[in-house]
């Protein structure tokens, strides 16, 4: 498993070679997945760097954990890192937020520190989770009703999953009507769920259901049959086009809409089911600050699809080209994953450099994602595609039938992806 570990770690390391003499004044704004490798690499890659980040956090979560926190796989501990023993030395950190952003004068203002002014901006500020109607992040297990796309909230699944499981009852599982973080994530604490009950031989007393706003399960051709057929097995109807809108904790509702499109029109019909467990997916944004900034693709500051706008090959933004954004906060038009920003960091940290030296920028970004749905505790589907959803396996599984699910690829996902996220992708190297 190391070996395969130090593998994925190879095509980097050649990468190494890279350097520029290219000056500037940087500014990281976010230093999660994407803003840390960014800052990491850029840091390796210039002769003189002058780099800066801000973020608030004291500490750094490798959030596909979270799924694992909430199946009992991971203790919380195992997740985080203090943000500081994260932060690559010599990049000067803030620890503030940025509040505002004005791409015209090259400033950003933060929320103690006043205001910086930068000569190039990487914004990598992540999503921000938004309140379903009912309940809110600070109320998360109320009425049973449970969310593993927060921390806490991963930790009191996984107790509210082993009272379900003992109990029995119906399970309600939903995804979200917003783009979201990691598509895969609610399927997979679903699946995880019925095999836990099935582990404990008590599945019969469980009535299991996943409700999605999407038209399909899933839309990456050589995978959605399987996956499919997985739901079909297990017996846990799939509901299309239908969108959580609120919970009533008290009642222990949830409260849908089923949405029908009839040529033009599209017929919103409410509908309320009865839940023991709830396990939903919040709506996701931009950050309130991007959203204000200009720099996405409305001025609507309200707008859900409001998403910093940048070029999809390149990452430079498409009306400041002394700005890269990737990550969850821009708009690339894939699936918003930390395996995704593995491969959007080297090609953003190039082509910035080139924006510094003055060329013509010329790296370019295929669409990859990644996706490893966990069907049980022992399988993974390794979902790799690209901008065309056409399959782009990177990981050296070329011998084993990729669109089943595989035992090789729950030991990456449980053994090999964290230890890549903390000491590959976070130091530049992977
Ligand atoms: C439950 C769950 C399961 C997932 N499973 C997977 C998986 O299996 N595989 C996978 O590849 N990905 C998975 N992901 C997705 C992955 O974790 C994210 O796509 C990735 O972390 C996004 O990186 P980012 O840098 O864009 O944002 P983040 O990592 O969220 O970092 C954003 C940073 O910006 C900072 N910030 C926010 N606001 C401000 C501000 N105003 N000023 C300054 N800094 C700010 C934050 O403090 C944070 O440090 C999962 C996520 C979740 C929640």
């Amino acid at each position: 498993m190391a070996a395969a570990g130090l593998l994925t770690l190879v095509p980097s390391e050649k990468a190494k070679a890279f350097s520029s003499k290219a000056k500037g004044k940087i500014v990281v704004v976010g230093g999660g997945a994407a803003g840390i490798s960014m800052a990491a690499r850029l840091q390796r890659w210039l002769d003189e760097p002058d780099i800066t980040l801000i973020d608030p956090s004291d500490r750094q979560f490798y959030q596909p954990g979270f799924t694992l926190i909430a199946s009992g796989v991971y203790k919380p501990d195992d997740v985080w890192k203090e943000q500081k023993d994260c932060i690559p030395k010599g990049i000067k950190w803030i620890k503030d937020k940025v509040v505002a952003m004005d791409p015209v004068m090259n400033q950003v203002t933060t929320d103690q520190n006043g205001i910086l002014s930068y000569d190039f901006l990487v914004l990598t500020p992540g999503l921000q989770i938004n309140n379903v109607e009912g309940i809110t992040r600070t109320r998360l297990g109320e009425g049973n009703a449970h969310t593993i796309y927060d921390f806490e909230g991963a930790q009191k699944t996984w107790e509210a999953i082993q009272e379900l499981v003992q109990k029995g009852g119906h399970a309600i599982f939903t995804d979200t009507y917003t783009k979201h973080k990691c598509g895969g994530a609610p399927k997979k604490i679903c699946l995880l769920t019925e095999h836990q009950a099935r582990k404990q031989k008590k599945r019969e007393q469980l009535q299991m259901d996943f409700y999605t706003a999407s038209k399909a399960l899933y839309d990456v051709p050589l995978y959605t049959p399987r996956l499919l057929d997985i739901y079909q097995e297990r017996n846990i109807p799939i509901h299309l086009r239908t969108r959580i809108k609120g919970i009533d904790t008290q009642a222990k509702e949830v409260h849908f809409e089923k949405i029908e499109t009839f040529g033009e029109e599209k017929i919103y019909t409410p509908f309320k089911e009865s839940y023991d467990f709830l396990h939903f997916t919040p709506p996701m944004t931009a950050p309130d600050f991007a959203r204000r900034s200009g720099l996405c693709n409305t001025d609507d500051p309200t707008a859900e699809q409001a998403w910093i706008t940048v070029d999809k090959h390149t990452m430079v933004h498409t009306k400041y080209p002394n700005i890269v954004s990737l990550g969850d906060c821009s708009n690339l038009p894939t699936s918003k994953t930390s395996a995704a920003i593995r491969k959007q960091v080297p090609i953003a940290a190039k082509n910035l450099i080139s924006l510094m030296e003055g060329k013509e920028v010329a790296e370019k970004y295929n669409g990859y994602a990644a996706c490893p749905i966990v069907t049980d505790y022992g399988h993974v589907l390794l979902c790799e595609f690209d901008y065309e959803k056409k399959q782009d396996s990177t990981f050296p599984f070329s011998l084993l039938d990729v669109s089943k699910e595989q035992w090789t690829a729950w030991l990456l996902k449980v053994y090999i992806l964290k230890p890549l996220y903390f000491y590959g992708m976070l130091n530049g190297l992977a």
